[in-house]
């Protein structure tokens, strides 16, 4: 078994962005700028807005943190997006998932244009993966593409199972492996006889939410397993997958943590660099 390590590899991708980010700053004069967008007081969203502002000061992306009341309006929320899509210091902005039930998100996500959509979730980047054209992709899907890239597990003509199906994880994964020429199975809640449409899987993709979905006899012998699970079990972080029980059986697998979470980050500020040098 090998650990593919997420953790060292979004290191390695910082490094490369930093250096992007001050030819940026130098070649036009200003900084890269991130827009976070948080809402409310979830407890688990401000522990992400805070992994991305720490990450973006690290490479040199200015960010700007935009805290509003978990009891602010749809239209004090839309707002501060519409403004934030005509300020030009802005190259990118993210609103933090998911939001106070009362708002309705995929309202707010809209005035975001897609120019300065880093998340890949506005309706034309989403079309335009769905395409197999490249517009902005998904920072979690996208970084797991990046570490089987890097380490160079093939994907074409490979059974890619991926268990979820949301738009911001599963989905996304899923067109992502087709671009990559792998034959892709979707599963979600009603898929029958997970267990068996698993063990078919040279590549397992778990984005689910429930630890120990993934177990051993669900892994075919040398699979590449992708945890992408966050869960909290008796405190402790874990992903979706029994990785105590399924590394012996699988040629690579992700940790949780330090495997697809750092990536996510990493890949937010490639596409928010990706999106400035887009925009000047
Ligand atoms: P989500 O929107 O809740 O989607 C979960 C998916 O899993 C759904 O499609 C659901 O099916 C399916 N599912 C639930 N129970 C299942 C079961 N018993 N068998 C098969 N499928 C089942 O979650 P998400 O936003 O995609 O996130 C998934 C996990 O990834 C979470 O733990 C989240 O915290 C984590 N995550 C991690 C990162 C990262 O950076 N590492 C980023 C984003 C999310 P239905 O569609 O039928 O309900």
């Amino acid at each position: 078994m090998k650990l593919i390590d997420g953790k060292q590899t979004a290191a390695d991708i910082r490094a490369g962005l930093k250096a992007r980010a001050a030819a940026f700053s130098c070649k036009y004069g200003l900084p890269v700028g991130l827009a976070v967008v948080l809402i409310g007081d979830d407890p688990a969203s401000a522990v992400y807005v805070r992994n991305k502002i720490k990450a973006c000061e690290e490479v040199g992306i200015r960010s700007f943190a935009h805290i509003l009341p978990a009891d602010a309006t749809q239209e004090t929320a839309e707002n501060e997006v519409r403004r934030l899509a005509e300020d030009a210091s802005v190259h990118g902005i993210l609103v933090q998932l998911p939001l106070p039930a009362h708002l309705a998100a995929s309202r707010i996500l809209a005035r975001i244009p897609a120019a300065k959509d880093v998340d890949g979730f506005s309706v034309e980047n989403v079309g335009l993966l769905a395409k197999g054209e490249r517009g902005t992709v998904a920072c979690t899907p996208l970084g797991v593409m990046e570490l089987l890239r890097r380490y160079r597990i093939p994907t074409a003509g490979k059974r890619a199972v991926v268990i979820g199906r949301s738009n911001t994880v599963g989905k996304p994964m899923a067109m992502l492996l087709i671009g990559a020429d792998a034959t892709v199975t979707v599963c979600h809640s009603k898929t029958q006889d997970l267990a068996a449409v698993c063990r078919q899987a040279d590549i397992l993709v778990a984005a689910v939410g429930r630890p120990k979905t993934v177990t051993a006899d669900m892994v075919k012998e040398g699979a590449v397993v992708i945890d992408v699970g966050i869960n909290r079990d008796g405190g402790k972080l874990c992903g979706d997958v029994d990785f105590e029980g399924v590394k012996d059986k699988v040629s690579y697998i992700t940790p949780v943590p330090g495997g697809v979470g750092p990536m996510t980050v990493a890949m937010l500020l490639q596409n928010t660099l990706d999106a400035a040098e887009r925009q000047v």
